[in-house]
């Protein structure tokens, strides 16, 4: 039998194993990233490191836009917008409850051009919405119920589908939240200095400061790490308890056997010619032809066979004593009793 859990859980161990590394390289090379204090020295850095590609950089500021959006449910000013709009209803389900469910009916998300700013200066951040670490606040979260009238609720009712409201939620990254970006600065034709994800290395947009960054990847990098070192622990004693179980089993099987050819020597008739046959020629035990001797009294044949493990080696008189199978100890629910012409 393959040790089905063993494996999983090794398995398990190599794929958490492989995050808390990349966590833990992810953490080395923000700690490697160059820390801009000030925006205003970004263009003099630039000059002097720009042979160095991608130049990857760390700064900090707050969001900051010419042409904010004002937002339609909650009043805030934001630079990213994402709006949902989820259809709620109860369904009429196969066991005939109503179940409630849900459906996305709208979803968009509006962008401006928007910058970092220190007081010393501004960084434009190029495409954060795909960075990692981005979470945008919610502005409003709304409930509209929807209108009650017989005939729409007769139809609904044909439908098998009672309509409860719709929800919408409006997530917003208003001015002035202070935010982290790790990535690459560029200075582009017309001087201005923009932020964006490198072709290789991290994107990081965040409201958590480089150092909080660094510190939770190490935390989960430790984390993965324990983890898979447990699994591991853990799949391995399956996978030895079922070789062992394995050959516990073969041990068993083979000294039953032994008994069985023994007494079938013993006995007078056609069941020494098994015996024989099976002694003679080159002395190894053939599968096929073991006696059907019951392996408990070696006296009667057998004409049991056990459920649910299958193994058919004892008579139906043996059988009643019987609470785990001689051969490979499973627990017989129900002994069998099988016939042969
Ligand atoms: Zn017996
Ligand atoms: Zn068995």
């Amino acid at each position: 039998m393959v040790p089905w859990g063993g494996i999983t859980c090794c398995f398990s161990a190599a794929a958490l194993y492989l995050l808390g590394r990349s966590s833990g390289r992810d953490a080395e090379v923000l700690k490697s990233v160059t820390r801009v204090n000030q925006l205003k020295e970004l263009a003099q850095l630039l000059d002097t490191a720009s042979k160095v590609l991608p130049f990857v950089v760390t700064i900090s500021g707050r969001v900051g836009s010419e042409t904010p959006i004002n937002c339609e449910y909650s009043g805030l000013r934001g630079v990213i917008v994402e709006e949902t709009a989820e259809q709620h209803f109860l369904k009429h389900s196969d066991t005939g409850s109503w179940i409630q469910d849900s459906a996305m009916m709208l979803s968009m998300c509006k962008e401006v051009p928007w910058y970092l700013d220190d007081g010393t200066g501004r960084v434009f951040v190029i495409g954060a919405r795909n960075a990692t670490g981005l979470a945008l606040t919610v502005g409003s979260e709304v409930f509209e119920e929807s209108g009650r009238s017989l005939v729409r609720g007769t139809l609904d009712y044909l439908q098998g589908l009672k309509m409860l409201g719709v929800k919408r939620i409006e997530r917003v990254l208003p001015t002035g939240t202070p935010l982290t970006v790790v990535g690459e600065v560029v200075k582009d034709d017309i001087g201005t200095i923009r932020i964006q994800r490198p072709y290789k290395g991290p994107f990081y947009v965040s409201h958590k400061t480089i150092d909080q960054l660094i510190a939770n990847l190490g935390k989960w990098a430790r984390w993965y790490k324990y983890a898979s070192l447990g699994l591991t622990v853990f799949g391995v004693y399956l996978i030895a308890k079922n070789a062992f179980q394995y050959f516990m089993e073969r041990r068993r099987h083979w000294e039953l056997r032994k008994r069985v050819f023994a007494a079938a020597a013993k006995r007078p008739g056609q069941d020494n010619e098994v015996a024989k046959a099976e002694d003679g020629s080159d002395g190894t035990q053939k599968e096929g032809l073991m006696p059907d001797i019951c392996v408990i009294c070696l006296e009667q044949e057998y004409n049991s066979v056990f459920v649910p493990c299958g193994h058919m080696c004892c008579c139906m008189s043996c059988s009643s004593h019987l609470t785990n199978c001689p051969l490979c100890r499973r627990q017989i629910e129900q002994a069998v009793r099988t016939f042969r012409h």
